[in-house]
């Protein structure tokens, strides 16, 4: 998978935060460190990763504490924004004409993906907006290019423009444009050639076809696995040429990311679509944030620690601690947490947002099912205040009529008596000791 060496390296420079009520600025410059060594070893451009590492040291720095996030989560999440913020922020969609066709060029070195991945938007473009695209193939050095452009425009049913290899590309590109006109397609997809390196001739070409037809969307396509020569191409091509996007195919088979992480930095454009794989449906548009968010490794445990920050209440939070302090966390405070947690969303769900745990056979054990909740309200509610505030009087008399009263069999109700007095013994004995015992937990 994509990442994953990147993924395992943060995540370990993060753990080590991980348990500690207050971070200090020698423990910030190690994170920090072991963050700069993870990025420049997954091949992300130098400059970019220097900015990278100040600017989430200045605002760890300078954080204010966050309700109900403690300082490794709060880390976690500035780190988060910033990667999000290093490859753009929010998804680009595709430039568009206001009048039809909208004209898209595709750009890139050779085996880059091109023909693909001009195939791969056409059927998008097709499904997604029931559009009717053009290709043109413009390819007229590479043989077996026009040829391959056809098999893919039969592929997805797609017509292909094409003109043999004898006619000049910038005629071709206009003929295709004419074409497109007059047969009311609403893209016209144009493959130009590639070259194995950037030369002025390719770029000359370029710029003609560019002058001729004026395009709306000049697409580049670069090949991920090729890490920092992707972002050299990205920079050359858009001197050269000025390009209005970025195209990374290959993601699926690029372990260090580089090319993801700097591109945007690097030229200021956006990486509109990826590639993650050979067949036509395998382009997605890109998400700076989900990717960052995958890069990081979290699963969903940034949006759960956004749900916790919201539903947090600071006030209620410290009257409860102050209770497991001192061992008088009763059944009314028991309600108030499962409300607690009820608002927040299906606790199943809720669980498997935690790193791990999606696929943790452990979590199969656990009974997550809506309605056990429900029973144990139905439990808590058939008490007395008396045995709500002083569970010890709970004797097997009561327990009866707990049982009869909430419609529960009498082993469910001695059950979640003993689970909420191990849980009570286990939160007071946590609060009083240290949080590493919890922290081991969560890492399971
Ligand atoms: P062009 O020379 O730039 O037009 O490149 P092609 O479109 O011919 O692609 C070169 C090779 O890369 C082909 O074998 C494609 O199947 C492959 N390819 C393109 N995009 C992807 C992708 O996103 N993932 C994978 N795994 N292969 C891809």
């Amino acid at each position: 998978m994509a990442f994953e060496g990147l993924t395992e390296r943060l995540q370990n420079a993060m753990r080590n935060l991980r348990g500690k009520g207050k971070v200090s600025e020698s423990d910030l410059r190690a994170t920090m460190r072991e963050i700069r060594l993870a990025l420049l070893e997954a091949d992300v451009n130098f400059t970019v990763v220097r900015k990278f590492v100040k600017t989430v040291e200045e605002r760890a720095k300078g954080a204010k504490v966050l309700e109900g996030l403690n300082p490794s989560q709060q880390i976690v999440k500035i780190v988060d924004e910033e990667l999000t913020q290093m490859m753009g922020e929010s998804a680009v969609p595709l430039n568009k004409s206001p009048k039809i066709p909208t004209v898209i060029m595709m750009v890139g070195l050779q085996g880059a993906g091109k023909t693909t991945t001009a195939g791969k938007i056409a059927l998008k473009l097709k499904k997604e907006e029931n559009a009717r695209p053009l290709l043109v193939a413009d390819d007229v050095y590479r043989p077996a290019a026009i040829e391959q452009l056809e098999t893919v425009g039969k592929q997805i049913d797609v017509p292909v423009f094409q003109m043999g290899t004898d006619t000049d590309p910038v005629e071709i590109a206009k003929q295709g444009l004419a074409k497109a006109q007059a047969d009311h397609n609403d893209y016209v997809i144009i493959d130009t050639a590639g070259r194995l390196q950037i030369d002025t001739d390719l770029m000359d070409e370029l710029k003609n076809i560019k002058a001729e037809i004026n395009p709306d969307e000049i697409l580049l396509v670069v090949d991920a696995m090729t890490g920092q020569n992707a972002v050299a191409t990205a920079e050359g091509f858009n001197d050269a040429l000025g390009i209005t996007g970025v195209v990374l195919t290959k993601l699926d088979g690029d372990t260090r990311g580089g090319a993801a992480l700097s591109i945007r930095a690097v030229t200021d454009k956006p990486i509109k679509f990826v590639g993650q794989g050979e067949k036509m449906s395998d382009l997605d548009i890109f998400y700076p944030d989900r990717m960052a968010s995958r890069i990081l490794g979290m699963g969903d445990m940034l949006s759960l620690i956004e749900k916790t920050q919201q539903e947090y209440d600071e006030k209620q939070a410290a009257e409860l601690s102050a209770k497991i302090k001192e061992n008088s966390f009763d059944f009314n405070d028991f309600l108030d947490q499962l409300a607690q947690i009820q608002k927040m969303g299906p606790l199943d769900e809720l669980m498997k947002m935690i790193p791990g745990m999606a696929n943790n056979p452990a979590l199969a054990n656990v009974n997550m099912d809506p309605k056990d909740m429900e029973h144990i309200k139905a439990i808590i509610y058939s008490m007395t205040e008396q045995e709500r505030t002083e569970p010890d009087v709970i004797n097997p008399s009561r327990r009866r009529r707990i049982s009869r009263g909430s419609g529960r069999p009498i082993q469910e109700v001695n059950r979640m008596i003993k689970q909420f007095n191990q849980m009570k013994t286990m939160m007071n004995k946590m609060s009083n000791g240290n949080m590493s015992e919890m922290e081991n937990m969560m890492k399971a």
